[in-house]
Parts: structure tokens; C-alpha cells; sequence
């Protein structure tokens, strides 16, 4: 077997592990071990192209893969799991600056480093020059919208003000990056001429980044990051055309189309456009409280004299449960009521929390049951024949006005049901609104009763009292 053919098994082993780890991200129960198949698919991938490459000294590599080793643990180390959207934002911006950084090193070894023997396409050929500018284009939008992103989420930055003429100014940007790009590439001998149309090539695309980003809201910004997720694959795609490597263009391309498919799987779950999305139409985050005027509230020990006479009761967590960390308290409640033989079932909804697949995460640290937890598909005509439905830290997810009023931000997302349950009970610590920042008329039904707290502090008395109870 020649040093090539060993090199392409090895490409294919590396492609293997990626399409079977990405099979596995899709359940929780094989999620963890199908990204450990992924990563191992991207060192194998590295490996393989520096072997190919040959040229690099073996200090540098593992001088890299120290440095950066190093600088992925340090993120994620001291990451709440609530911080994931942002460090996701983070990677891709990494991922679309590493592509756009390939590609410039490319312009620089065939153009600048050597000056006066042709124009780009000349030593490069068509496809290469090409995708190189639109590897540079395409990294560079993913890194500043990446960082405008994991600012936004983090509320940095605040508010989302309007661009005038948005759509123009982001074409008038990416035509003129692309005419610098190509004209530095097809048509420019002089390196410093083509470098100064380089360089306005990035300035343009780290602008149209900015622009395609700042006005959409905080709500939304784990769509656009899953978009922007896309983009760093089409680039990283984009890159491999430029080298001719073929498992950066495989591996590229399925991380475009995943984070394509992730996207619409989020905007289907809010019920909205991605286009809705991109031109900011929902900013979320505002402060339209409403006022409340039938709001009963209750305190854990009365609470828990209905749940010791109820057979069947449905758990619904949402973003309050993740942020009081009320995962334990919740399966310790969901326990005492299996003790005491009531039917306890957790809800999960999509886009309930702040990422996707948020309260599945949770509530497996916690290691609540799979068997406990139901889809909102599979649980939503549940409700109707249920004693209590414990609504835990959820808002938005549980607003009827999703589907009575059609003038409301989130009419038509689809919500659980909980209003159906005989009794609901909601524990959150006031009536501040959840992220979409409306009212939510559920708290007034004449069914509805407030346990006002930290999700975890009214967890754990309940808890406490139904265990008394049984004494
Ligand atoms: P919401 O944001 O609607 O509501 C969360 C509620 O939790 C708040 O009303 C808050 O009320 C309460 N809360 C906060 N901290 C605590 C605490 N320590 N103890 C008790 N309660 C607490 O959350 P949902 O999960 O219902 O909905 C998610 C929202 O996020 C939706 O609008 C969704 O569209 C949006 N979103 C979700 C994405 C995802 O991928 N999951 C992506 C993009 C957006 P109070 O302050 O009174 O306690």
C-alpha cells in the first residue's frame, strides 16, 4: 500500500467517525460519546493533513495542539451550562477566523511570497483563487457576527438598534468585498496592490457581519447562531476547494448543513422565519409586563396537601430551573411523588431554557430517568387527564397567548398545554415576564396557583413536606 493510498484510508476512517459521531449527537442517551467520536475524527483529520503537508516541523504541531488544547479547556472548564450558546458563538467565530486565516496564507505563499510570477488564478488555478475569496468572505462575516453574538447573549451589549437601509448596505458590502476580493486574485500582479484589495476585502466582510447582526434581539440570537455555526462550515468547506483537500471540503459541508438543519429546526419550534429572524422582526427582552389583577398565590405546605391527593402529575422545567440549578430538587420531588404512587412524568419543551435540548441536559446531570421525560408531541394530550401540572422557572413555553392571542410576539409557537390540567401550579420568583417579555394570562386562570420562590427553595419544601407527610 503506497504512503497516498494510506493517507485516503486513513481520510476515510476520519470522515467515518464524523458522520457516525453526528448520528449520535442526535440522542442524548449517545450524545456524549458520538462528539468524543467527533473530536477523535478532527485529530485524525489534523494528523492526516500534516502528514500529507509534510513540511511543518513536529514542534509546531505540538506546540498547536498544546496552545490550543489548552485554551478549549480553559473556556470550557468554567462554563455554566447556560453559558453554552455563548461558547458556541465563541467556536464559530474561531472556526470562520481559522478558515479566513488558511486562506490568507495561501494568497500569501502563491502571490505575495512570490511576487512577479502571474496573478493569483495564474499559480492557483480558477476553483482555488475563487473559493479562497469566499473563504476570506465567509470567515470573516462568521467571526464578527459570532463576536456581536456571544456579546449580545451575554448582555454586553444591549438593545437591538436599527441599521437604515440594512439590506443595502450589507449588499453594497458584499459586492464590494468580493469585487476587491476577485480583482486581487484574477487581475493584480503587484503583491501590494493586492494586498491593500485584500485587506478591503476583510474590512467589507468583518463589517457585513456587523451589519447582518446588530439589529436582531438577544431573544434570537441562538438561531443566528446556529446560522452563523453553518457559515463557519461553509467557509471551512470553502478552504478546502482553496487546498484541494477533500476532507476539509467533507467536513466543512457537514457542518454547514448541520447547523442549516439545527437552524430550522429552531425556527420551526418559535414558529418563526429565518427570514423573520434575520430582519429582527421579534426583538425579545422587552418589559411589557402587563399588569396582573387574579393572581392566587400559595405556600409549599398547602401546595403539597393537593399533590398528596393527585395520582398523576406533570413536571414542566424551563429556563428557572436551569438557572436556580433546581435540577436535583426537581427529580427529588418527581421521587417523593413515585413514593407515594403518583404517575410523574417531566414535559420538555424545544425551545424551553436557553439552547436547544437545555432542559434534556439538565435534567441528565440530575440523572432523571429518560423513561420520565416526554417530548411535548408525545405529552401535550396528557395534560387534559392530569391532576397537577408543576410548571418549574417556564414562561414563555406555557403562554396561552401562543395560541389566543394572535396579535401576541409568540402566537403560534406551540406551547405545552398545562392551562388543561385540573390544578397548575407555577413556581418562579414574581411575575416578571420570561425572555419574549409579555404577560402570561396563565398565572391569572382561576386554576393557577403561584408558589412564589427560587424554583429550588419551593422544590425542596415541597419535597420536604410530602416526605413529612409520610411519617
Ligand atoms: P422563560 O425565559 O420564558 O421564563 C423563565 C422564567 O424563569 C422567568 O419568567 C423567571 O421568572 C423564572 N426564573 C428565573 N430564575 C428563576 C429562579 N431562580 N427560580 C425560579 N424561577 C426563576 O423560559 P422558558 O424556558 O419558558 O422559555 C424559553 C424562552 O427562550 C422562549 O421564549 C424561547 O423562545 C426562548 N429561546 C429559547 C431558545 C432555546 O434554544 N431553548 C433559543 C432562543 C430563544 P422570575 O424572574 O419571576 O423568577
Amino acid at each position: 500500500m503506497s504512503a497516498s493510498d494510506l493517507t485516503n484510508l486513513l481520510a476515510l476512517g476520519s470522515i467515518a467517525l464524523f458522520v457516525i459521531g453526528l448520528k449520535r449527537l442526535s440522542r442524548v442517551r449517545t450524545a456524549r460519546s458520538g462528539n468524543a467520536l467527533m473530536a477523535s475524527g478532527m485529530l485524525l483529520a489534523v494528523a492526516i493533513t500534516l502528514l500529507e503537508i509534510g513540511l511543518v516541523d513536529y514542534r509546531w504541531i505540538v506546540g498547536g495542539l498544546l496552545v490550543g488544547g489548552a485554551i478549549g479547556y480553559a473556556i470550557v472548564a468554567r462554563a455554566q451550562a447556560t453559558q453554552m450558546p455563548e461558547i458556541v458563538a465563541r467556536f464559530n467565530g474561531f472556526g470562520g477566523a481559522g478558515s479566513a486565516l488558511v486562506a490568507l496564507s495561501l494568497f500569501w505563499a502563491e502571490v505575495v511570497e512570490t511576487a512577479g510570477d502571474g496573478t493569483a488564478v495564474e499559480t492557483l488555478g480558477g476553483t482555488s483563487a475563487t473559493t479562497l475569496v469566499l473563504s476570506v468572505l465567509i470567515g470573516s462575516v462568521t467571526l464578527s457576527g459570532s463576536i456581536l453574538a456571544e456579546l449580545k447573549l451575554r448582555g454586553t451589549l444591549g438593545g437591538s438598534p436599527d441599521v437604515p437601509v440594512r439590506g443595502a448596505v450589507m449588499g453594497l458590502l458584499a459586492v464590494g468585498g468580493l469585487a476587491a476580493g476577485f480583482v486581487a486574485v484574477f487581475g493584480i500582479e503587484d503583491p501590494a496592490v493586492a494586498s491593500l484589495l485584500v485587506v478591503g476585502l476583510i474590512v467589507a466582510s468583518l463589517l457585513a457581519g456587523v451589519v447582518l447582526v446588530l439589529p436582531i434581539g438577544g431573544a434570537d440570537m441562538p438561531v443566528v447562531i446556529s446560522l452563523l455555526n453553518s457559515l463557519s462550515g461553509l467557509a471551512a468547506a470553502a478552504t478546502g476547494f482553496a487546498l484541494d483537500n477533500q476532507l476539509l471540503i467533507i467536513a466543512g459541508t457537514i457542518v454547514g448543513a448541520a447547523g442549516l438543519i439545527l437552524t430550522q429546526i429552531m425556527c420551526v419550534a418559535m414558529n418563526r422565519s429565518l427570514l423573520n429572524v434575520l430582519i429582527g422582526g421579534f426583538t425579545g427582552g422587552s418589559t411589557e409586563h402587563g399588569e396582573y389583577e387574579h393572581v392566587v398565590s400559595a405556600d409549599a405546605e398547602s401546595a403539597a396537601m393537593v399533590l398528596e391527593a393527585s395520582q398523576s402529575v406533570i413536571i414542566v422545567p424551563g429556563y428557572g430551573l436551569a438557572a436556580a440549578r433546581a435540577q436535583n430538587a426537581a427529580y427529588e420531588l418527581a421521587q417523593a411523588l413515585l413514593n407515594r404512587d403518583v404517575q410523574v412524568r417531566f414535559a420538555i419543551h424545544p425551545v424551553a431554557g436557553r439552547m436547544p435540548g437545555h432542559m434534556n441536559v439538565v435534567l441528565a446531570e440530575a440523572e432523571v430517568p429518560y423513561e420520565l421525560l416526554f417530548e411535548m408531541s408525545e405529552i401535550n394530550q396528557d395534560f387534559a387527564s392530569t391532576d397537577v401540572a408543576i410548571v418549574v422557572g417556564a414562561n414563555d413555553v406555557v403562554n396561552p397567548a401562543a395560541h389566543d392571542d394572535p396579535a401576541s410576539p409568540i402566537a403560534g409557537m406551540p406551547i405545552l398545554d398545562v392551562e388543561q390540567a385540573r390544578r397548575v401550579f407555577v413556581i418562579k420568583r414574581s411575575l416578571s415576564p420570561g425572555y419574549a417579555g409579555i404577560k402570561n394570562e396563565l398565572f391569572e386562570r382561576d386554576h393557577t396557583v403561584m408558589l412564589f420562590g427560587d424554583a429550588k427553595q419551593v422544590l425542596d419544601d415541597l419535597a420536604a413536606e410530602l416526605t413529612l407527610a409520610r411519617r
